[in-house]
């Protein structure tokens, strides 16, 4: 990050969104003829969506929340609207603004037929091996076979017409791992499909494309997977935090450096109530110091202003001297970051905004 793009109110998030737009412009290249949506849950702040909207195919929406707010701020956008328990109201309110809805269960299903038409996916729950996962997204999320096969009978009486299957199985995958998930639910969904008349049908293999913390410079290979998707259906991906975690930075200074029982830490303003990254994944979370050029000199504990020891950017890392004033700028923060973070918390300060445009 360049020095001069440090704002002088901080803590501060700064969204690149030059970069955020040519990042997501070569993902849309590098995947040919699959459709791209995003998911608004790793991001929906309102300048990040209207820099990813034009270089998508659609949104993602996983709330009635975000399906407001995604309405507002693109209200030309195709939206795909999903997420395990919805209330009437949302399903109501899907059936105006989303162009697909994605059943989570049988009820759901019944549910939904009862306001009237709209077009669906079935949301399915499939038992495929996902070896290296960060996430496998089994549990409560769709729906096994059984229960698919029960929507199919229910549906020819509803109002509903089914468009094709959605899955969102696991998530941290690299390429290969991702093709392979995708072919298996590629050969699993098409038989299902034409079994129930389905015309034209889509599948929509989710999200979940690898990101490594501990290697910033590491990207999911797109060129590859793009390539090797099937090319027989109407495909559909929904990536979230591989389109813009690496295009958020939280910016801050150093409060105190102290060494206590032989330990050195690094206080700095704000804390992980403002990027809860590396809390929730378990992770040093990168970070590069903008106000020194030297090289790591020793090692010390990042924490933020938070009164508990789960405060922790980044645990017992290398670096250069620091002292209060120096800033640390924490990169692959445009994801899962600040909007999942514990804001109030504390009642300390929220942090400021702003955009490299
Ligand atoms: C969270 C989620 C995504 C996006 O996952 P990423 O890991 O951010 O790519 C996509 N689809 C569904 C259904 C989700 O719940």
């Amino acid at each position: 990050m360049n020095p001069d793009d440090v704002p002088a109110d901080l803590p501060a998030y700064v969204y690149d969104l030059r970069g955020l737009k040519e990042h997501v412009a070569s993902v849309r290249a590098a995947l040919g003829p699959t459709e791209l949506f995003y998911a608004a849950k790793a991001n929906p702040d309102a300048e990040i969506l209207r820099t990813v909207a034009p270089h998508v195919d659609g949104v993602e929406v996983s709330s009635g929340g975000e399906l407001t707010h995604v309405r507002e701020t693109l209200p030309h956008t195709p939206l795909a609207f999903g997420g395990p328990g919805k209330t009437d109201d949302e399903l109501a309110l899907a059936r105006h603004h989303a162009d697909r809805i994605h059943i989570e269960s049988p009820r759901e299903l019944t549910r939904l037929a009862a306001l009237g038409p709209a077009d669906v996916l079935l949301r399915a729950n499939l038992p495929f091996r996902t070896p290296g996962a960060a996430l496998s997204m089994s549990g409560p999320f769709g729906m096994d076979e059984d229960a698919l096969d029960e929507c199919a009978r229910r549906l020819p009486g509803t109002p509903l017409a089914l468009r094709g299957v959605h899955a969102h199985l696991a998530s941290g995958l690299d390429a290969p791992a991702m093709l392979d998930l995708a072919a298996q639910i590629v050969e699993w969904a098409l038989p299902f499909l034409e079994k129930h008349g389905v015309d034209d049908p889509e599948i929509n293999v989710g999200g979940g494309m690898a990101v490594d913390y501990a290697s910033p410079t590491t990207r999911f290979d797109w060129e590859t997977y793009g390539r090797g998707l099937p090319g027989n259906t109407r495909l559909r991906v929904e990536p979230g935090r591989a389109l813009t975690a690496y295009h958020g930075r939280y910016v801050t200074d150093v409060l105190d450096v102290k060494t206590t029982r032989g330990e050195t830490y690094v206080v700095l303003r704000g804390g992980t109530h403002h990027l809860r990254t590396p809390v929730t994944k378990g992770h040093d979370h990168p970070f590069e110091v903008l106000t020194s050029k030297q090289a790591p000199t020793s090692r010390a504990t990042l924490v933020g202003q938070l009164c508990t020891p789960k405060d922790v950017f980044a645990s017992n890392v290398p670096v250069p001297p620091l002292s209060p004033g120096d800033i640390v700028a924490f990169s692959m923060a445009g994801a899962y970051a600040w909007n999942i973070s514990h804001h109030d918390f504390l009642m300390h300060p929220k942090p400021t905004f702003h955009c490299l445009r």
